[in-house]
């Protein structure tokens, strides 16, 4: 995964590192992305076309994406264990 901003201590940084998506919308919260803000390149399917996926890579900010992952494990933590009661407050 292609990652921007300045470098942080993570493996991902020894990946391709790419210019900085002034502007463009973060895949998470919607804002867009500021000079100095740091993030990665995430590959989502926007659309099929028949059996072909189209993808385009979308910049997440650090804490979006990371945000976004335990989200995206806590629904598959659910799935697993359904029994698991979720608190309210
Ligand atoms: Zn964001």
């Amino acid at each position: 995964m292609r990652w921007f901003g300045e470098k942080w201590d993570a493996s991902i940084c020894n990946e391709e590192r790419v210019d900085v998506p002034v502007g463009s919308p973060c895949g998470g919260c919607q804002n867009p992305i500021k000079e100095n803000d740091q993030g990665l390149m995430v590959t989502q399917i926007i659309r099929w076309e028949g059996d072909n996926a189209i993808c385009r890579e979308v910049p997440h900010h650090r804490n979006c994406f990371v945000a976004k992952l335990s989200y995206e494990a806590s629904k598959l933590f659910d799935k697993m264990f359904p029994s698991k009661k979720e608190k309210k407050k």
